[in-house]
């Protein structure tokens, strides 16, 4: 298992964390900012951090790996390449999340659901809504970060590899600004990622 501080500086390395000073879509202020696609640009690096949520699983016979578009399609993808079973991925049509392509969950099968991260757990929710329906058993659900501070119940056991709280700030109130840090940007702006 990777260490907090060794998974921290993968995600700083990769551009998943970006400190700084950012301008939310929400008009907010924050030192740091998050990007999970930014570690799928690099398969050795996705490999390591995905060992993880495979080896947290690994004793319980888990058959299918499921995971939302976008973010859960290439943790999905190579959790279950490690645990050596299939992987398949919902997404939404006419805004409902569902199987297409005909992936299927067969009655009984073992189902693992990952994710990159759970804020508010909603897009987790429903693929756990779709396993229901499809009478697939529910082992687990992995992600690699849990922004959630606490507030997400699955109603299954949860594995986050980084349970991270990101403040952010009314801007009359952000401390960068107050230390005269430069103007708030929005993340992706420039490439800003710090080792
Ligand atoms: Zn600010």
């Amino acid at each position: 298992m990777l260490t907090r501080d060794e998974l921290l500086n993968i995600f700083k390395e990769t551009g998943v964390l970006k400190e700084g000073h950012f301008l939310l879509t929400s008009g907010r202020h924050s030192a740091k900012y998050m990007q999970c696609a930014q570690l799928l640009q690099y398969p050795d690096k996705a490999e390591k951090v995905c060992r993880d949520l495979a080896e947290a699983f690994q004793d319980q016979n888990i058959e299918t790996v499921v995971g939302p578009a976008m973010g859960g399609v290439i943790v999905a993808y190579e959790t279950a390449r490690q645990l050596g079973v299939k992987s398949i991925f919902t997404e939404r049509e006419n805004g409902k999340m569902t199987l297409r392509r005909g992936f299927n969950i067969e009655p009984g099968t073992r189902v693992l659901i990952v994710e990159d991260v759970v804020t508010t757990g909603g897009s987790v929710k429903e693929v756990i809504e779709v396993v229901e329906q499809a009478g697939g058993e529910i082992v687990g659900v992995a992600v690699m970060v849990d922004r959630s501070n606490g507030n997400v119940d699955f109603g299954y056991p949860l594995h986050a590899l980084l349970p991270i709280e990101i403040e952010t700030y009314l801007p009359e109130d952000c401390p960068l600004c107050k230390e005269g840090a430069s103007p708030a940007e929005k993340p992706g702006s420039r490439n800003i990622a710090k080792s």
